[in-house]
Parts: structure tokens; sequence; C-alpha cells
């Protein structure tokens, strides 16, 4: 508390990111990155990047990636917008499209982030509760609203929903922006960016944090109609003209251009959260079907927190939310087979004892 701050920093309550802890050989499960790092051409492309040309500005407008990922997705770049991470993407568009004077929905349970954006920005918040199988209900979000956001697969459940329902959604809510959070779409949902052309009312926001292993370089990205990009347009341009380096902007082009890199870690990570869910079945979890890149589970006989404990003293870190309703669930980031193995002989030795 400082007499210097002014009355919002007062009312803040920021978010708490997923630890990076400083250990050696720590099996980290914790912050859903993706095992296989990024895209070897990404990197090139970035090594090449970084020299001489630094000392000029990057494009403000981050052209070249607005271009390639509207390409990627057959869309055009006035359909894009890319920032500096999902996050920040998201700050802008509560800023731009949800600051109205009736409440944004979202989940009582999903990505800890949108409250904190309510109160960084002034937004009335009303949380819809998942149904008893944690899943999304998008039939409880038709009420008066000033918008509404979910992440699909939902976060930290890893429970997919339904393109049908989004689309009933978008056509039974035509007056406010519905923001498909899509951070964990490439592990096995399927994507709103169909719907695009179709629904003026409808961003869709991605990241390569997840599936392209770019956590580190920070791009995220949003699509929907043009009237949608311009307003996070204006909002970028009145807060940073910048948020992308030269450096982000190129490994990012290369890293979506990448597809057969894209593609094999992909796959991988499905296969593995497969496995792994079939492995820790047996063990007598349940376990959320995910179709993310990671697994939400609680052990009926078994203390989520003492079970977190207990792995990290084998130096394996998974997270635990001591939060109404999921505070006897653990989310545990689908790493390599190596990793996940490792993951099950500890769990078996602790459920054992
Ligand atoms: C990881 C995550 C993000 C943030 O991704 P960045 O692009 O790294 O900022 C956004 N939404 C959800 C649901 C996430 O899990």
């Amino acid at each position: 508390m400082s007499k210097f701050w002014s009355p919002i920093v007062h009312q803040l309550t920021p978010y708490v990111p997923g630890e990076q802890p400083k250990i050696n050989n720590l099996i980290k499960l914790n912050t859903n990155e993706n095992p296989y790092g990024p895209s070897p051409k990404a990197l090139t492309a970035m090594e090449i990047e970084t020299g001489n040309s630094l000392r000029l500005y990057p494009d403000p407008t981050s052209t070249r990636l607005v271009r390639a990922v509207a390409q990627y997705y057959q869309l055009k770049p006035k359909q894009v917008f890319v920032g500096n991470g999902s996050d920040e993407v998201l700050a802008h568009t509560f800023q731009a499209l949800f600051q109205h004077d009736k409440p944004l929905l979202f989940p009582d349970i999903t990505y800890s982030f949108y409250p904190v954006y309510c109160k960084l920005y002034g937004i009335q918040a009303e949380t819809v509760p998942l149904n008893s199988s944690f899943e999304i209900e998008l039939g409880g979000y038709l009420r008066a609203n000033g918008g509404i956001i979910f992440p699909n697969p939902n976060a930290p459940t890893g429970h997919g929903t339904r393109l049908d329902a989004i689309e009933a959604l978008l056509r039974k809510n035509p007056d406010t922006v519905v923001v498909v959070d899509e951070a964990y779409i490439d592990f096995g949902g399927e994507s709103a960016v169909a719907l695009i052309n179709q629904y003026p009312n409808l961003l869709v926001i991605q990241t390569f944090s997840k599936s392209r292993s770019l956590a580190g370089l920070r791009v995220g990205f949003a699509m929907g109609d043009e009237a949608l990009i311009e307003g996070l347009v204006r909002v970028k341009d009145s807060f940073n003209s910048y948020p992308l380096d030269s450096i982000a902007i190129s490994g990012a082009c290369a890293s979506i251009q990448d597809k057969s890199h894209f593609e094999y870690t992909r796959q991988r990570i499905i296969a593995s959260r497969e496995q792994l869910a079939t492995q820790l079945k047996a063990l007598g979890f349940n376990i959320i079907p995910s179709q993310a890149n990671f697994l939400f589970v609680t052990h009926p006989q078994h203390d989520a927190a003492k079970l977190a404990g207990h792995l990290r003293i084998r130096n394996i870190i998974v997270r635990y939310f001591n939060k109404p309703r999921i505070d006897q669930h653990l989310r545990i980031t689908i790493g390599t087979d190596d990793e996940c193995k490792t993951l099950v002989s500890a769990l078996t030795e602790i459920i054992k004892n």
C-alpha cells in the first residue's frame, strides 16, 4: 500500500501465474508449456533477425505476421490482429469490446485472468456455473450481457464445447461480442474461425505459446470481423505502437509456415495425453475428457493438495488451485513420454503408501 498509488491500483487483484522455479532436473507440468520446443525454422529466422537491424523500430503493424496468419486461416489481413501474447490481445479486447454498462459473462471455473481484466478496466463480471460434469452449458449465457467470453477447450478443465452450440449462441446473442479463447484449440477442439465470415459478433483469440511452443516469445492474435479488429487496433495504437519486436515477428511467421513440425509435435502430445489418461484412470483418478495439452484430474481417496506436495518432493510440479469446486483437482500438463512415465511411477508410489 502506498499513498502514491491511484485509487484503481488499490482495487486491483493481480493474476498469479504458475511458478517458474529455477531448479535443475525439474519435471515442469504446471503451466501448459509444450515439451517439444519451437520449429527449428522459427529459431533460424530469429537468429537471422538478431543483427544490426535491431537498431530500427519494428514494423508497428506487424504486417508480415498479420498476412501469414490471414493466409493460414484464409481470412483477410483486416480480419487479423496480433499482440504481445494473447494475454495482451485479451486485455485490449476487454477494453475495446467489453466496456459496457451490462455485465460480462464467463464460466465460474475458467482462465483466472478474466476477472483480473474486469477489475482493471472497470467491467462488471457475472459468472455462469459449469454443470456438474464441469462442462460449459451455453444455454446459461442467454441473458442480458455486455459480452461473453470462454476458452474452448476450457481451462483448467480441458473440456471442449461443440461448434454447433457456439454457433447457436452467436445467433441468439447478436448484439454483443462473443469471444472464444482458443489457446488450446490445436490439441483437438473445433475452431470457431470457420464462423467468422458469418458472425460479425465473433472474436477468436489464439496464441503461439502452447501448440507452437513459443511461450517465451509472447505472440498472440485475434481474428474476427473487420470492425472488431479496427476496435482492437485503436486501443493498441493508444497504448503501445510496437507490441511485437522484430525477432518475434520473424519467429512467429516462420513458425506458422512450418506445418510439419507443428503437426508432428501436436500429434505426439495428443497421443501422450490419451496414454497418460488411461494410466491415471488405472490408478483410480477421475479424469475430465481433455481436448487440451493438460489433464484435469481428481482422486476419490487422495487429497489433491497433498498429492501435489508429494510430487513436488520428487521434483515434479503440477498446478493446484485452492479455489471453490476445484480444490480437489490437479491440472497436469502433458510432458514428453519420459516425463509422463516418471509422473505415473511417482503417483503409483505415493498412492500405495
Ligand atoms: C495460456 C493461456 C492464455 C495466454 O497465452 P499467452 O499467449 O501466452 O499470453 C490465454 N488464455 C488461456 C485460456 C490460456 O490458457
